[in-house]
């Protein structure tokens, strides 16, 4: 069981004693969004509800547990614990309600996700077609990749090999002294 106290403001702390911990939430609630901060000391177990209190430097929580008292001070800053009890004299001591600990919600197991869609099979390098990234192009069968001026042929050495030129329109192999590109009739010269 959780306690929770009521800052004003739609500002809401929560506390629970888990075991030898002791759970401190706080949750700003503002029209449209809600905000949550979570964390956790080691207290011990508690003999005694919790208390807490406002005062000029923020909420603070005192917490009575089997070892000592504990102070966790609460600001806009974050949650931390306080070595010395501070001087409550001045505070002004805020109602505590039992409840659940909302904060809980956001631990609980994630939805288990969605299988991913099947991928769109991806086209296969058409044999014909160069592939273009950039200026570099690259063609199947034979493999060859054209980068700007260069040209790199991978297979079949005996047809495309030494002594050839490449299309600037197809990049089909051409004999050097080809006028017209064999493959798309590009004039070469
Ligand atoms: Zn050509």
């Amino acid at each position: 069981m959780a306690y929770i106290f009521n800052a004003g403001a739609g500002h809401q702390v929560i506390v629970e004693n888990q075991g030898q911990q002791t759970a401190v939430a706080t949750v700003s609630s503002s029209p449209g969004q809600q905000q949550s901060q979570r964390t956790s000391f080691t207290t011990g177990t508690w003999t005694a509800p919790p208390a807490a209190f406002r005062t000029p430097a923020g909420i603070v929580l005192q917490i009575t547990a089997a070892q000592g008292q504990h102070f966790v001070n609460i600001a806009a800053t974050g949650i931390s614990t306080v070595s010395e009890a501070p001087n409550l004299a001045l505070a002004e001591e805020l109602p505590a309600q039992q409840g659940g600990m909302p904060a809980v919600r956001a631990m609980e197991p994630m939805k288990p996700m969605e299988p991913m869609k099947p991928m769109e099979p991806m086209k296969p390098i058409s044999p014909v077609e160069p592939m273009k990234m950039g200026d570099m192009e690259m063609r199947m069968n034979p493999m060859e990749m054209r980068m700007g001026n260069m040209s790199i042929s991978l297979g079949n050495p005996l047809s495309a090999g030494a002594g050839k030129n490449f299309c600037p329109q197809c990049g089909a192999a051409v004999e050097p002294s080809a006028r017209f590109c064999t493959s798309c009739g590009h004039r070469l010269i």
